[in-house]
């Protein structure tokens, strides 16, 4: 029996359409150098409207892809709001991504149009004349009157101002019926080793992912939230944040380029998030900045702290609480999952120092996210907590593919290999212990690179510690502790190994030891530590022994 319920496609524009029509007084209110600028969501609604009819004028049609150049801003919603609801597809290019792996992305994706922030025409400008298929870009913001358009103009590119061509365009728009299975937006992965991949968004997978990041054990958001994404719309869509906002009518709070933490705290004073989500370094930085301004109070408004992208220490999330009052959730996912996928909230019950436990890991499965562990002949291992495996996962919001690149060992039986390693117990808690890549495999048994690293970082004098396993005759692999000191701070490897194995079996405590000047990192900011192995290898790292 068919159901007798209408079909009603779940697609971005019902999102723009809901935002318009019933929280047309929700507000997005974006940083500017010395103030805030803000509309309300029923002005960005229009402006969305001339934006589409902007992009048609130059000739996108059909299902040509419009990237964006840009920070957490007004104009990025807009054009996150108007690109998949006209029937076009939405690119975010990375703009922390290394020049050569832009210039694939953007010809990959064969981009038509680019819009750049007004402060990022320089690095566009740059990179212009190795892509390929950009005609024409809009200079958005502010300062784009100012910006040194004759810049881009290179190979018969066009250049308009952005509020030019809106001021221009009707203030409605026919929006087309969309398909809710067809493209809405892409995103391409940084790509550790090869090319990125690119990993394209239906209406629909976005639609739903926005109400699970909605969800009360995720943001829980509603129209009295306002919600600051410090992760960029940029990198995995700002978590969804963007348009679960929209979605619920909470108001966004946007950074714009002022991600440091001394501009970021003025603006959550100014601007009052609710909610906000960032990488732990970036509430790391907070953290200090808070801690030497004690005049300084968020947690009067700020009721939630999101955070992952990277393991997030228990240290960081109880000093956030212990000495700020702020409640940091961490959550995981990845490019592929749109993000969000798992939110560590401790299971009904648990409470005082149980929780941790829980809060540590990598959080319980969303509804409409399905994952197994798999062993290495890619059997399932027991939910148990303590088989340890590759992580997989499927879902609703959960690609299958990657865009134009077959990658067949990214995917089996229809799940989707995540590179992660890990347990999942009988609740559907997932705990990673490393990236199948990172893995330290000693004498037969496996030590959570991870795991160490968060110990470490739990001791005061250290800022941040990667760990890597370095070859060894006897146990084949035995690890690695690279460590920052904080500012002034003089400690031995000795006291320091002593500190880990309070926490730490013996027999995984590091007996190399080094202290750098910060951890390297990724084009996205996470932990490189191809790059560590590359220095221990090179003989370029001053090694000490655990006892010294
Ligand atoms: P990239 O472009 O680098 O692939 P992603 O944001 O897609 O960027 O990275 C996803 C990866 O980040 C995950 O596979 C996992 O390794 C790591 N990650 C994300 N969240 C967490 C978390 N809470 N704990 C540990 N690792 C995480």
């Amino acid at each position: 029996m068919r159901s007798t319920m209408q079909e009603f496609p779940l697609t971005i524009g019902v999102i723009l359409r809901h935002g318009a029509e019933v929280h047309g007084d929700g507000e997005v209110v974006t940083a500017t150098a010395d103030s805030l600028r803000s509309e309300s969501y029923a002005q960005v609604a229009v402006r969305a409207a001339r934006l589409a009819h902007a992009l048609r004028s130059l000739g996108i049609t059909g299902d040509q892809r419009v990237g964006t150049f840009q920070w957490n801003n007004a104009e990025h919603l807009e054009a996150y709001l108007a690109v998949p609801s006209m029937g076009a597809v939405l690119h975010t290019l990375n703009i922390r991504l290394f020049p050569e792996q832009l210039t694939y992305i953007a010809n990959h994706a064969e981009d038509r149009v680019v819009v750049v922030d007004d402060s990022l025409v320089p690095l566009l400008a740059r990179l212009l004349p190795t892509f390929e298929t950009v005609q024409h870009v809009l200079v958005a913001g502010p300062e784009a009157g100012s910006a040194d358009l004759d810049s881009l103009r290179t190979g018969g590119v066009e250049v308009h101002l952005y509020d030019e061509l809106l001021d221009a365009a009707d203030a409605t728009f026919a929006w087309p019926d969309v398909d809710e299975l067809d493209a809405a937006a892409m995103c391409y992965t940084s790509g550790t080793t090869g090319n990125p991949k690119g990993v394209v968004y239906s209406h629909r997978s976005a639609y739903l992912h926005s109400m699970a990041v909605s969800l009360g054990v995720t943001g829980g958001l509603t129209w009295t939230d306002r919600v600051l994404p410090i992760v960029p719309m940029f990198h995995a869509n700002a978590w969804g944040l963007a348009y679960a906002s929209v979605m619920s009518g909470a108001s966004l709070v946007m950074p714009d380029r002022w991600l440091q933490a001394e501009p970021l705290c003025r603006f959550m004073r100014q601007a009052r998030p609710t909610v906000s989500g960032a990488v732990p370094t970036v509430w790391n930085d907070v953290l200090s900045y808070l801690d030497q301004h004690e005049d300084l109070e968020l947690a009067s408004h700020l009721r939630l702290v999101l955070c992952g992208g990277s393991a997030v220490p228990v240290s960081l999330q109880q000093a956030l609480s212990e000495r700020h009052g702020l409640h940091m959730v961490q959550a995981w996912g990845m490019t592929e999952t749109s993000p969000v996928a798992s939110v560590a909230r401790p299971p009904a019950g648990v409470e005082g120092d149980g929780e941790w436990h829980y809060r540590g890991g990598q959080g319980r499965l969303l509804p409409g996210i399905e994952a197994r562990i798999v062993g290495d002949a890619g059997d399932p291992l027991p939910r148990d907590g303590e088989a340890v495996g590759e992580l997989e996962v499927r879902g609703a919001w959960v690609t299958g593919a990657y865009y134009k690149d077959d990658d067949p060992e990214k995917f089996r039986d229809g799940w989707l290999r995540t590179g992660d390693v890990g347990t999942l117990d009988g609740l559907g808690y997932i705990t990673l212990t490393d990236r199948a890549k990172d893995v330290i495999k000693s004498g037969g048994e496996w030590i959570s690179s991870v795991e160490l690293e968060n110990a470490l970082m739990a001791h005061p004098d250290v800022q941040e510690a990667a760990v890597v396993g370095i070859p060894d005759e006897k146990w084949q692999e035995r690890p690695l502790a690279t460590v920052v000191l904080r500012e002034g701070a003089t400690v031995r490897p000795a006291e320091l190994r002593d500190f880990l194995a309070r926490s730490v079996a013996r027999w995984q405590l590091p007996d190399a030891w080094t202290f750098i000047e910060a951890v390297p990192r990724t084009s996205v900011g996470k932990f490189d530590k191809k790059v560590i192995r590359r220095w221990y290898a090179d003989g370029e790292l001053e090694v000490a022994g655990g006892s010294d």
